[in-house]
């Protein structure tokens, strides 16, 4: 069997192990240190906004869960929540107790629909129920119409929780992802485009709601010499061990982002002359670290006979995310649809995209899919 092509694998730098040997050498195994610290401030740092303050987190998902809750979402709240999206954008909503309401996508970046987002809320609205939040996502590295989808937000005054788990690295006129939401996270879970093997992080828009994340990601204890609670609190802070790869990776950060965005260029390159492929562009204005490069095919069968070719030869790909308004556990959910997301479903794939592919793993997936196309 030939050699095994990820979609998405991980790729340390180098530095990495050097910051955890540091914290093993003055025992700052546990908790907190300066890893920690260090992490959040490269990261802070990396994102170019002073008003920003970054908390690390064991993952996105919690990031997400306290990012809803200090924006007051609650039990029997309503959040709207873009539907294409990986299910862990929507999850923490029900943790809350809030039932997460779905809108579908637009064509041109993919992710949520400014339209379609205006009609739920008046919708919700004339329905005696003002959403308590949106989240937005910006799918496969690719920056949402942030201006379109802002604006409506601030219109109806509901605040915006930003999931840039995929985007580190992106910026939309020249602004990092990360920092437009009320609330904003990534992630480095080990797909991402920097992992530490599983984190993420909250950024929040003022020290005051750092500090207040930390103290709850921190089991909430109040200023007491005794164990003393005064609300309900969470184990989700980053260890110093963790946070010592996330340092080892911020150093590369931007060079992964240009072997993600050649890998997108070399598919495009090599692929674009069948009129049965498209591709997802950058509008202008848009950055993307292209997490993953994506292609939308002329029909199911020919996703499934791609996808399995690539498979028969070890490559693995994916569809795209199945939109969670079409998922079982959100059956009940209500959603606002107009078709694009579920025909992206169908016909979408995700190719092997890691920072880390060699060209040789490059012109295999080529030379497979051509096979087919021909
Ligand atoms: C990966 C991902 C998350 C979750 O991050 P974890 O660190 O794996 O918990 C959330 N939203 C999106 C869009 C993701 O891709």
């Amino acid at each position: 069997m030939c050699k095994k092509v990820w979609l998405s694998s991980p790729h340390m730098g180098g530095a990495e192990q050097s910051f955890i040997k540091e914290a093993f050498e003055t025992n700052w195994v546990a908790p907190l240190g300066p890893n920690v610290n260090g992490f959040e401030s490269d990261i802070q740092e990396y994102l170019q906004d002073d008003n920003k303050y970054v908390a690390t987190l064991i993952s996105g998902t919690a990031a997400l869960h306290l990012g809803l809750k200090l924006l007051g979402v609650t039990q029997g709240d309503e959040v709207l929540c873009q539907s294409m999206t990986f299910a862990a954008s929507a999850n923490p909503i029900t943790y809350l107790g809030a039932s997460p309401i779905f809108i579908d996508s637009e064509r041109r970046t993919w992710n949520i629909c400014a339209e379609q987002l205006e009609i739920a809320i008046k919708d919700r609205l004339a329905k005696g129920k003002k959403p308590k939040a949106i989240v937005t996502v910006h799918l496969y590295g690719m920056p949402y119409e942030i201006d379109e989808v802002h604006k409506i937000a601030r219109q109806y005054g509901i605040p915006i929780l930003e999931d840039s788990a995929e985007a580190l690295g992106s910026s939309y006129k020249g602004f990092k992802c990360g920092t437009f939401g009320d609330m904003s996270i990534l992630s480095f879970n080990g797909n991402k485009i920097i992992t530490t093997s599983g984190g993420g992080a909250l950024i929040a828009p003022s020290k005051e709601l750092k500090d207040k994340a930390v103290f709850l990601a921190t089991q909430a204890k109040d200023n007491e010499p005794h164990y003393q609670h005064s609300e309900i609190g969470f184990n989700y802070r980053m260890s110093n061990i963790v946070a010592g790869i996330g340092r080892g990776q911020m150093q590369v950060l931007d060079a992964h982002v240009n072997n993600r965005r050649n890998n997108y260029t070399f598919y495009k390159q090599h692929l674009s002359e069948f009129s049965e492929i498209k591709f997802l562009e950058e509008p202008v204005g848009s950055f993307s670290n292209r997490w993953l490069t994506c292609i939308e095919t002329s029909s199911f069968d020919l996703r499934e006979k791609i996808r399995l070719a690539l498979a028969d030869n070890n490559i693995e790909s994916r569809p795209l995310w199945k939109p969670m308004h079409s998922q079982p556990v959100f059956k009940n959910a209500i959603a606002y649809v107009n078709g694009v997301s579920d025909a992206l479903f169908e016909r979408g794939l995700c190719l092997p995209s890691g920072s880390n592919l060699e060209q040789d793993d490059l012109d295999r997936v080529v030379s497979i899919i051509k096979k087919v196309l021909k």
